[in-house]
């Protein structure tokens, strides 16, 4: 709605204080990137679990009218990346290398799991990517079935959410390792994925991580906070990949990350199509 405008022009914010507010949203973005905006073990003494109906079916039915194309979901990649693991370690990705207009959605531990989220899930209708701890995928393990039917696949975070810089290498190995055997006997999937805690990683833990055949360790380029997506680099670029939690504001985290996407012309891809296992 327009109106005319013979009162006093509209008040903006001066480009000084436009500069200002960029600069302090990449701020914010680097200090989550050292890991402060990981806070999730201290919280895990406290998770809740919520349990899912088994009623599920009921909301999976089929629409009999014709949908309108979802404008979320990205087409196939136009280029798979290629992955260097001539050196013998798992590749690290912070952001996937691509020119596609596609970010990815990535949320980790799992200790919030309302029934709520799968509604969500299933409304929004694109991938994304669950990097759980152990503990909180064999907490309630048809709750996260319920993702996989919704868009979602399941790949792991280790067991304790360890600082893996600072453990021997024998701690590594179980807890980089023994998620991938226990994810693939209860979901039917061996992960292919890892994720570091606080996105501390080093040369053993990508070494470890290749000899248990994932395909890559995976950080990200931006996360969100109490409803709010804030990037590494201010604006979406092709490839960032978003950090999220099972956490009690997911609702409104996935409600700004889609309107971004929107907003800067982006898609939501899914992950595992771009980080492909060795062949
Ligand atoms: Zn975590």
């Amino acid at each position: 709605v327009r109106t005319t405008t013979t009162t006093a022009p509209r008040r903006r914010p001066s480009p000084t204080v436009a500069l200002l507010s960029l600069v302090a949203a990449a701020l914010a973005a680097i200090a989550v990137a050292c890991g402060s905006g990981e806070d999730e073990a201290a919280s895990s003494t406290t998770a809740t679990s919520t349990t899912v109906p088994t009623t599920s079916e009921s909301t999976t039915t089929a629409p009999t009218t014709t949908e309108p194309p979802n404008d979320l979901i990205a087409p196939p990649p136009t280029v798979v990346p290629a992955l260097d693991r001539s050196n013998g370690l798992a590749p690290f990705v912070r952001r996937v290398d691509t020119t596609d207009r596609v970010i990815f959605i990535t949320i980790d531990d799992g200790q919030v799991r309302e029934p709520t989220y799968l509604d969500h899930f299933e409304e929004l209708g694109v991938p994304f990517t669950s990097f759980l701890t152990l503990p909180m995928a064999q907490a309630d393990p048809e709750f996260w079935k319920g993702t996989l039917e919704r868009g979602g696949l399941i790949e792991t975070h280790t067991i304790k959410h360890p600082n893996l810089r600072t453990v021997g290498e024998a701690t590594v190995r179980r807890e980089v390792c023994e998620p991938a055997d226990a994810f693939a006997e209860m979901f039917g999937r061996r992960p292919t994925l890892f994720r570091p805690p606080y996105g501390n990683s080093n040369d053993t833990v990508r070494r470890i991580a290749n000899e248990c055949g994932y395909a890559a360790v995976v950080h990200w380029t931006g996360s969100t906070n109490n409803g709010k997506l804030t990037m590494q680099d201010v604006v979406l670029q092709p490839g960032d990949i978003i950090l999220m939690h099972y956490r009690d504001t997911l609702h409104a985290d996935l409600g700004d990350v889609v309107a971004r996407a929107r907003a800067e012309g982006f898609k939501i891809g899914r992950l595992e199509d771009y980080l492909l296992p060795a062949s």
